[in-house]
Protein backbone atom coordinates (compact mmCIF):
# COMPACT_ATOMS: atom_id res chain seq x y z
CA UNK A 1 0.00 0.00 0.00
CA UNK A 2 1.68 3.03 -0.95
CA UNK A 3 1.81 5.94 2.02
CA UNK A 4 0.37 8.93 1.71
CA UNK A 5 2.38 11.68 1.65
CA UNK A 6 2.61 14.33 4.51
CA UNK A 7 0.34 17.38 4.81
CA UNK A 8 1.49 20.55 4.18
CA UNK A 9 1.13 22.54 7.50
CA UNK A 10 -1.36 25.66 6.83
CA UNK A 11 0.36 28.46 8.36
CA UNK A 12 -0.78 32.08 8.21
CA UNK A 13 1.82 32.94 5.33
CA UNK A 14 -0.24 31.13 3.17
CA UNK A 15 -3.51 33.77 3.35
CA UNK A 16 -1.38 36.20 2.64
CA UNK A 17 -0.61 35.85 -0.44
CA UNK A 18 -2.60 34.73 -3.28
CA UNK A 19 -0.27 33.06 -5.22
CA UNK A 20 0.76 31.40 -1.73
CA UNK A 21 -2.90 30.23 -1.19
CA UNK A 22 -3.33 28.44 -4.95
CA UNK A 23 -0.04 27.28 -4.86
CA UNK A 24 -0.35 26.11 -1.55
CA UNK A 25 -4.26 24.60 -2.37
CA UNK A 26 -2.79 22.76 -5.34
CA UNK A 27 -0.15 21.31 -2.95
CA UNK A 28 -2.52 20.13 -0.78
CA UNK A 29 -4.63 18.70 -3.27
CA UNK A 30 -2.07 16.92 -5.29
CA UNK A 31 -0.77 15.35 -1.45
CA UNK A 32 -4.41 13.25 -1.61
CA UNK A 33 -3.38 12.02 -4.57
CA UNK A 34 -1.88 8.69 -3.65
CA UNK A 35 0.16 7.95 -6.55
CA UNK A 36 3.55 9.28 -4.48
CA UNK A 37 4.58 12.68 -3.68
CA UNK A 38 3.72 15.59 -5.39
CA UNK A 39 7.39 16.95 -6.20
CA UNK A 40 5.75 19.46 -9.06
CA UNK A 41 3.45 21.37 -6.80
CA UNK A 42 6.33 20.86 -3.84
CA UNK A 43 8.63 22.42 -5.78
CA UNK A 44 6.61 25.26 -7.46
CA UNK A 45 5.56 27.10 -4.15
CA UNK A 46 9.11 26.49 -3.11
CA UNK A 47 10.32 28.41 -5.55
CA UNK A 48 7.31 30.78 -5.28
CA UNK A 49 8.81 31.45 -1.46
CA UNK A 50 12.30 31.91 -2.82
CA UNK A 51 11.78 33.99 -5.13
CA UNK A 52 8.89 36.52 -3.06
CA UNK A 53 9.07 36.16 0.35
CA UNK A 54 13.03 35.21 1.81
CA UNK A 55 11.92 37.01 4.83
CA UNK A 56 9.31 33.86 5.65
CA UNK A 57 12.17 31.52 5.08
CA UNK A 58 12.85 29.79 8.74
CA UNK A 59 16.25 29.62 10.20
CA UNK A 60 18.18 26.21 9.89
CA UNK A 61 16.81 23.01 11.89
CA UNK A 62 19.25 22.06 14.56
CA UNK A 63 17.59 18.57 14.27
CA UNK A 64 17.91 18.31 10.40
CA UNK A 65 20.80 17.10 9.47
CA UNK A 66 20.65 18.51 5.89
CA UNK A 67 20.71 22.18 7.61
CA UNK A 68 23.36 21.23 9.72
CA UNK A 69 25.55 20.24 6.59
CA UNK A 70 24.07 23.83 4.50
CA UNK A 71 24.73 25.98 7.59
CA UNK A 72 28.94 24.74 7.56
CA UNK A 73 28.25 26.51 4.34
CA UNK A 74 26.33 29.41 4.76
CA UNK A 75 27.59 31.84 2.49
CA UNK A 76 27.66 34.33 5.25
CA UNK A 77 29.51 32.18 7.92
CA UNK A 78 32.51 31.83 5.41
CA UNK A 79 32.81 35.33 4.48
CA UNK A 80 32.94 36.26 8.19
CA UNK A 81 36.00 33.87 8.49
CA UNK A 82 37.15 35.43 5.44
CA UNK A 83 36.70 39.19 6.60
CA UNK A 84 39.33 38.55 9.38
CA UNK A 85 41.56 37.45 6.81
CA UNK A 86 41.28 40.43 4.66
CA UNK A 87 39.87 38.93 1.97
CA UNK A 88 36.63 39.71 -0.18
CA UNK A 89 33.51 37.66 0.47
CA UNK A 90 33.48 34.78 -1.33
CA UNK A 91 30.15 33.96 -3.25
CA UNK A 92 29.78 29.67 -3.39
CA UNK A 93 28.19 28.88 -6.09
CA UNK A 94 25.03 29.93 -6.64
CA UNK A 95 22.79 26.82 -7.46
CA UNK A 96 23.97 25.74 -3.68
CA UNK A 97 22.48 28.59 -1.95
CA UNK A 98 19.55 27.88 -4.06
CA UNK A 99 19.43 24.47 -2.83
CA UNK A 100 19.63 25.91 0.35
CA UNK A 101 16.69 28.17 0.48
CA UNK A 102 14.60 26.25 -1.23
CA UNK A 103 15.16 23.33 1.29
CA UNK A 104 14.71 26.00 4.16
CA UNK A 105 11.54 26.35 2.07
CA UNK A 106 10.14 23.14 2.66
CA UNK A 107 10.61 23.14 6.07
CA UNK A 108 8.15 26.40 5.96
CA UNK A 109 5.59 24.50 4.39
CA UNK A 110 5.81 21.13 6.50
CA UNK A 111 6.50 23.22 10.03
CA UNK A 112 5.96 19.81 12.08
CA UNK A 113 7.79 17.08 10.52
ZN1 LIG B 1 3.36 34.27 -2.05
ZN1 LIG C 1 16.54 21.16 7.04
Amino acid sequence: MPQTPPLPTRGEWVDACATCTQLFDALTRASFDTEGYPVAEHEALCAHLVAEHLGLLPPYREDCGNCIEWRALDPDSVAEIHLGEKKPGPRLVPVLGRVDLLHRAGHLIYADL
